[in-house]
């Protein structure tokens, strides 16, 4: 069960109705990284990041099972910085800045090493590194499943457009699912978007939860309520990890283990809003995590009979 992750790895200033940060780790490929590092322990990390990125923070990735050979550090260039503000509601949120400094002329480099991986998970940054990657592969994985985000369909559609049509998963948000397809029913959407490649959709909804698309198939995953949620940033990242860091380990990539996987991804998500940046996933705990995919099963599950008749 290994995995190949790629994505941004980053600082983040936050602003939220109840703080706000300085710069603070962020990044696509570092909440993936945290999350599925609950699951997998072979992990294959490709990211840049410039001389300011903290070394102890790789090294703390590579103590979680992460290796890091994939990962180049730029020592004379800055590392890719994002800035955001949530609004009253903290599931919409505005960027404000997106500085792509050692992201804009990333080079994705596949050690001999990372060969030969089962599961891939592209996490936001350009769809040209994304293809990429897996063009850079010599065999092709067992599933490959792709994040993107807003800002590169406004940027660069025509290249997303050939790397969707690449890969076996998308995940996206709801607003993006709309974008992306044009239409605004998301069962349309899901409809449109297989026709561009994916065989499976997951459409993101926040604290409104999960879809999973796949032919004429559904499943929903609510969001677990939670009674403090401080910083969503990096929410669908930490989803996306926990959801393959499942399949990998379970090694099924059936539509109904996916169903299993969705939930666990959820659990790692409910985690990540908790604290600021990665604050609450660095500290996570195996039995944390089984004490809340428990409280998702008793929020779902109910007994019911319908009298026929
Ligand atoms: P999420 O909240 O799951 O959408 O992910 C937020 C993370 O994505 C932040 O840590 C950012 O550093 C990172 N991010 C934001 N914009 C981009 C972008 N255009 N490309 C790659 N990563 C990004």
């Amino acid at each position: 069960m290994s995995l190949l992750v790629v994505g941004s790895m980053a600082f983040d200033a936050i602003e939220t109705p109840f703080g706000k940060t300085d710069k603070i780790i962020g990044g696509a490929a570092t909440f993936i990284s945290l999350a599925a590092a609950n699951f997998v322990n072979d992990i294959r990390l490709v990211a840049v990041v410039g001389g300011d990125f903290p070394k102890p923070f790789v090294r703390n990735l590579e103590t979680k099972g992460v290796q890091t050979e994939g990962l180049q550090i730029k020592e004379d260039e800055k590392s890719f910085f994002w800035s955001g503000r949530y609004h009253m509601d903290m599931n919409t949120r505005d960027t404000l800045v997106t500085e792509l400094n050692v992201l804009g002329d990333f080079d994705p480099i596949i050690p001999d090493s990372y060969q030969g991986v089962e599961f891939v998970m592209l996490g936001n940054l350009s769809p040209q590194v994304q293809q990429q990657v897996i063009e850079r592969l010599d065999e092709r994985p067992r599933l490959i499943v792709m994040d993107t985000m807003n800002f590169w369909m406004d940027v660069a559609r025509e290249e997303l457009d050939k790397t969707i049509a690449m890969v076996d998963v998308l995940t996206i948000n709801d607003e993006e699912a709309r974008q992306l397809s044009g239409e605004y029913s998301l069962v349309k959407a899901a409809k449109k978007i297989f026709t561009m490649g994916p065989k499976y959709l997951i459409i993101k909804k926040g604290e409104h939860g999960a879809l999973l698309f796949h032919g004429d198939q559904v499943f929903f995953a609510p969001a677990l309520p939670l009674e403090v949620v401080f910083d969503p940033t990096g929410a669908g990242d930490t989803f996306a990890g926990g959801f393959i860091g499942y399949l990998a380990q379970t090694r099924d990539i059936s539509f109904d283990n996916m169903k299993r996987a969705i939930i666990f991804g959820s659990a790692m998500a409910s985690f990540c809003v908790e604290k600021f940046g990665t604050e609450r996933l660095v500290e996570l705990t195996k039995a944390e995590i089984e004490e809340r995919v428990q409280q998702f099963i008793d929020l779902v599950q109910f007994d019911i009979s319908l009298v026929e008749g």
